[in-house]
């Protein structure tokens, strides 16, 4: 039998438009933003997610990981085949840095505890990281954080050309979120009122506030922050109840990257509220998104009484949900971990903080 395929033809080829990457760390950026129109009524406002989880190794951090490590090669910190990346963390950073200290020949030390996921550790080490556990927590404080700081240190001490990038600290950290938000005003032609992004190492927060700033463009930035955390003054005494089991937002100490005058509101959510706004976001949106994305859905939620009427406004979403299956998305865990569990809609009641 004779095909009936048409012959390939080398100008059809030719003529058809080419768009590729050259390697993988320029796919990093430019992630899609999407309308939750089934979320949020656009009737009231609109509001946009920018989904994170689109970069190559899965979250918001590959951003910021790219930029200290390419800084620090440009001013011959680091050098391929020669240095060391020693870093703290048990997270999306941790796998950024992974996949890009392979791409760049660098070898990687992650200094995590036990709060990381066996699924994260695997990706770290497929990526060709050394992932070291600490599991003493600080005698004082009760936190891993202070001991991992301390081995991290040793190591730095210890390992030839050993370099640290110190992401609570780096200036490449929050330059990376200039893209961030310029890729955001591009893609809504600078028509935002709002813009809703969760904090931690406060590197999204600084980066995406001072391009708003720069550009003198009157949006309201909202930092989302996790109830009992200390990025925004210590605690109040209600919350020390509450235990922040969901990773990525909050801190047990102010960010060095932080500074005043970058929020312009600050909300604190509960992990049950993360849970929640996960949970609605799957169920009406079909985006399996982290922990901190449904924290900002929350807070957005929350938020429903003082957004200006056919406003527009946008949420960061910084990693997928892939990393949570066992938290967040598995009911044994949140019947067991989460004792104040609600349903989004239940929500709309509950008043700022
Ligand atoms: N969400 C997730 C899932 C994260 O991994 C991080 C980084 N720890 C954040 C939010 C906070 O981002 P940033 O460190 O830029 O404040």
């Amino acid at each position: 039998m004779t095909s009936t395929a048409p012959p390939l033809s080398s100008s059809y080829e030719i003529s058809r438009p080419r768009k590729f990457h050259p390697d993988i760390v320029s796919a990093i950026g430019d992630t899609p933003l999407i309308a939750l129109d089934r979320l949020f009524d656009p009737r009231k406002f609109r509001v946009f997610g920018k989904c994170e989880r689109f970069n190559p190794a899965g979250s918001i951090k590959d951003r910021a990981a790219l930029s200290m490590i390419t800084r620090a090669l440009d001013d011959g910190d680091l050098i391929p085949g020669v240095s060391t990346v020693v870093e703290s963390t048990s997270g999306n950073l941790g796998i950024a840095l992974a996949q890009i200290c392979n791409f760049y020949g660098l070898d990687l030390i992650l200094v995590t505890d036990p709060k990381v996921t066996a699924q994260n550790a695997a990706l770290m080490r497929a990526y060709g990281a050394r992932v070291e556990l600490i599991d003493q927590r600080d005698p004082e404080t009760g936190e891993y954080l202070p001991m991992r700081l301390r081995r991290v240190r040793e190591l730095l001490g210890t390992t030839p050309h050993a370099w640290w990038p110190d992401q609570y600290g780096n200036l490449g950290n929050p330059a990376a979120h200039h893209a961030t938000m310029g890729e955001i005003v591009a893609s809504l032609a600078g028509e935002i009122d709002y813009l809703f992004l969760a904090a931690g190492t406060c590197g999204t927060l600084r980066g995406c506030a001072e391009y708003i700033q720069g550009n003198g463009l009157p949006i309201t930035v909202v930092a989302v922050d996790s109830v009992n955390s200390a990025i925004f003054g210590e605690p109040a005494a209600w919350e020390h109840g509450h235990t922040r089991r969901i990773p990525g937002h909050g801190a047990a100490v102010a960010p060095a990257l932080l500074r005043d005058g970058l929020a312009d509101r600050v909300i604190k959510v509960t992990d049950a509220e993360c849970v929640a706004g996960c949970r609605a976001l799957l169920a009406t949106e079909s985006i399996l998104a982290g922990g901190s994305s449904g924290a900002v859905i929350s807070a957005l939620r929350r938020s429903a009484s003082w957004i200006e009427p056919g406003s527009t406004c946008v949420a960061l979403l910084p990693d997928g949900g892939d990393r949570y299956l066992d938290t967040i998305y598995s009911d044994a865990w949140v019947a067991e971990n989460i004792e104040d569990f609600v349903n989004l809609d239940d929500l709309d009641d509950i008043e700022e903080i």
